[in-house]
């Protein structure tokens, strides 16, 4: 039986962050997935905001060419453009980054146990016993970074996710769209219900798909329809279809309750997903390097306050305005509302709330609350008390 500090189960971009982090700090991490390859049923886009892009260390050779350029189609594919002046995203080669973030784990000295099912776990003797499908491990503390229906959630007793859209796409190589790099966007409540439908083409790999409400569509006849609808605007007779790709994205915002004495949650595990635009990559990487922070705290200290300020309740306030808008969202269902909709945005105030929403820099709990955290933890480390990291963090 294995013995560790810490046990991460999931290694999506959240539990690879995580693990990285940790292992470079020093402490003995095992990362689990029940995948056999990480370049194998990626469900996700991958599309980087430019936050992350900047502020964080995503090899070049893993992202396609920058895209500027956003297409927003009205349910009647009446577009609208914005343009910005920076490059704005990049789709990620996911099943490289994840391959080379694994290297990464690797030669910090993460131990890695692919093909490997969390099946649960028992408190012993102020450790954990954690059941793996290869067998049993001894750990100190445990990470949920298993996705949006999350397992070790349920077993820690922290909070879980309620309210999810689903996403389904194709990904080719070979289509052909005028003009340069970019994202379109389509808002049609029949083929995707309280989401959108998208293109996103950077010139070497295109993505086509639809997400939205499960209950209300049904994804792949939507991904169809979606398909010859918009067969004016992609030419995919000569593309390759390369992967499908589908999932669940939790929309009802961060969780509250996401960590405890016995382990925490990331990434999609802890419902840490913009509700609006469903972005979920940049707060994997925002949490991810935070919770190791905590962690690593938590186990050098052996303090519980240590793990106070990792609360949903920090960063939930942060996605009051974007809980608001996917309520709005979740609700419009008829066309002619959509269409009204996409006319007003026209209007100049409205149309500097779309461009906010393309092209803003907030997805997750800005760099701000985020050095805030550093700033309590040094201060914490020189002052070797917890009192004043409590207080300092609103608690
Ligand atoms: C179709 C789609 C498109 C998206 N596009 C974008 C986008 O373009 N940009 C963006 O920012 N966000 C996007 N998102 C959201 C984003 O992909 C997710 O928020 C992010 O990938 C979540 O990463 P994660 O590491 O938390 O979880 P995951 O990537 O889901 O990783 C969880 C890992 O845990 C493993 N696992 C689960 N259960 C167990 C178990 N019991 N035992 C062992 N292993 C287990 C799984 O195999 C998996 O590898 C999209 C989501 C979908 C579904």
């Amino acid at each position: 039986m294995g013995n560790y500090d810490v046990t991460i189960i999931g290694a999506g971009l959240a539990g690879l962050q995580c693990a990285r982090l940790l292992a470079r700090k020093g402490v003995r991490v095992l990362l689990v997935d029940r995948k056999s390859t990480l370049d194998q049923k990626i469900h996700t886009t991958g599309i980087f905001v430019r936050r992350t892009l900047l502020d964080f260390d995503i090899p070049d050779d893993c992202l396609g060419p920058p895209i500027k350029h956003v297409t927003l189609y009205s349910p009647a594919l009446r577009s609208m453009e914005f343009v910005s002046e920076h490059d704005e995203f990049r789709v990620g080669r996911m099943g490289q980054l994840y391959q080379r973030y694994l290297q990464q784990c690797l030669i910090a000295g993460v131990q890695w146990l692919p093909e490997t099912s969390y099946l649960g776990h028992v408190s012993a003797g102020g450790k954990l016993a954690v059941r793996l499908s290869s067998g049993d491990v001894t750990t100190r503390y445990l990470i949920g970074a298993d996705g949006a229906r999350s397992r070790v959630a349920r077993d820690l007793k922290l909070d879980l996710n309620e309210e999810w859209i689903v996403g389904v796409e194709s990904v080719y190589e070979g289509a052909v769209i005028d003009g340069p790099p970019r994202l379109l966007c389509f808002l049609d409540p029949e083929l995707a219900p309280g989401y959108i439908a998208w293109i996103a083409h950077d010139g070497e790999e295109t993505h086509v798909g639809v997400g939205g409400y499960s209950a209300r569509f049904d994804p792949p006849a939507a991904l169809e329809a979606f398909r010859s609808r918009v067969s004016h605007i992609i030419d995919l007779s000569n593309a390759k279809q390369i992967e499908r790709r589908a999932g669940y994205i939790p929309v009802g915002g961060v969780l509250r309750n996401i960590a405890n004495t016995n382990g925490l949650l990331l990434g999609d595990a802890a419902g840490a997903v913009s509700p609006l635009t469903a972005g979920g990559l940049d707060p994997c990487m925002r949490l991810s390097a935070f919770a190791a922070q905590v962690v690593g705290e938590y186990l050098s200290s052996g303090n519980p306050q240590a793990l106070s300020v990792y609360s949903g309740e920090l960063f939930r306030a942060r996605f009051a305005s974007r809980l608001w808008a996917r309520r709005v969202a979740s609700t419009f269902g008829q066309r002619h509302l959509v269409e009204f909709g996409c006319a007003v945005l026209r209007f100049p105030v409205l149309c500097k709330i779309a461009r906010h929403v393309f092209f803003g820099r907030g997805s997750f709990p800005d760099p701000d609350s985020y050095k805030s955290a550093d700033t309590v933890y040094s201060e914490r480390s020189a002052i070797n008390g917890s009192t004043r990291v409590a207080r300092r963090a609103g608690m």
